[in-house]
């Protein structure tokens, strides 16, 4: 079958790039190592035209057709090996990437709430976890540390009815397991320098909101401030507008027609999900809510492959 695709904008999604047996954290936010992520650029190079967002937004401006098969390189969150590893490889063979960020990441030392639910159930002696609203026990007694934090993960994110702060507490409470203090200092996320020195050198930074608040979960008025003073506080930062932004998780529900709404009101030009799939077209929806593949789990260029093929 491959590569009989069809033309497109395939949207690649990246987290971490990176060893993810040597991380403390959630495994599950490391895509592939630096030597994948390599073969990776290569695998793009090759079989794709790579354009920038700005390529991409000047297509839709412009209305031009889809009239090729184009690959897009994008990252969520900011991590650290984003700069480290992704960015001297990309540097390298020349190809442009957007770098989603939250702003309150960068150069304040900061564990992200996946992360620290994560270290709390690698250290938990619990087997079960089940929250008093929750009608799902977690069962957490057998199976990969991956496959138990991602289980765990996906019942919190459905849990609306607290912020996450408070279900990190009470999960904490359940597991009787509390991260400690000094952990809150690892380095985890770029600085502004250089995410300075990666937008000057061809790579684009876009918003990922302040808090990474998953969206749907708040009420507009601050929806709009983690989506609008994100883009201010980039732009102050880089001297350079910031036309793109990123739902958090942004999965089906991680956003909503109001989310949408907002962002378009707020000035940006595009918005990515993280909904699968590839983008064929830029209709006023979809340009707010284009899809993505997700790569993930020590990717290989084959299982890159069946990514495309599978969303295709
Ligand atoms: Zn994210």
């Amino acid at each position: 079958m491959w590569p009989m695709i069809p033309k497109g904008i395939y949207c690649f999604n990246y987290h971490r790039i990176g060893d993810e047996n040597a991380s403390i954290f959630d495994p599950n936010v490391f895509s592939c190592t630096a030597k994948q992520f390599e073969q990776h650029v290569q695998f793009y190079n090759k079989n794709f035209i790579v354009i920038s967002i700005e390529q991409l937004i000047d297509k839709i401006e412009r209305n031009l057709p889809i009239d090729n098969k184009y690959a897009l390189i994008t990252f969520d969150d900011g991590y650290i090996d984003n700069y480290d590893i992704a960015y001297p490889i990309l540097k390298k063979y020349q190809t442009p990437a957007a770098f989603y960020v939250a702003t309150n990441y960068l150069d304040t030392p900061h564990i992200p709430w996946w992360d620290e639910i994560a270290w709390i159930i690698r250290h938990t002696n619990n087997t079960q976890i089940k929250f008093e609203n929750w009608s799902e026990t977690v069962d957490i007694s057998s199976g990969s540390i991956t496959e138990k934090v991602r289980n765990i993960l996906r019942v919190i994110k459905q849990d609306k009815e607290r912020t996450m702060v408070d279900k990190i507490t009470e999960l904490s409470k359940i597991c009787q397991c509390e991260m400690p203090d000094e952990l809150r200092k690892t380095p985890l996320f770029i600085s502004w320098k250089q995410a300075k020195e990666m937008s000057d050198n061809g790579m684009h930074i876009g918003s990922h909101t302040m808090s990474h608040t998953i969206l749907s979960h708040l009420p507009p008025q601050e929806q709009l401030k983690e989506i609008s003073q994100s883009k201010a506080i980039i732009e102050q930062h880089l001297s350079k507008e910031v036309t793109s932004i990123a739902y958090p998780v942004g999965g089906h529900s991680a956003f909503t027609e109001t989310t949408r709404q907002l962002a378009q009101q707020a000035n940006y030009k595009v918005a990515f999900s993280f909904v699968p799939g590839i983008i064929t077209s830029f209709n006023s929806q979809e340009r707010f809510q284009l899809k993505r593949l997700p790569v993930d789990g020590n990717c290989k260029v084959s299982q890159l492959k069946n990514i495309i093929v599978k969303n295709t």
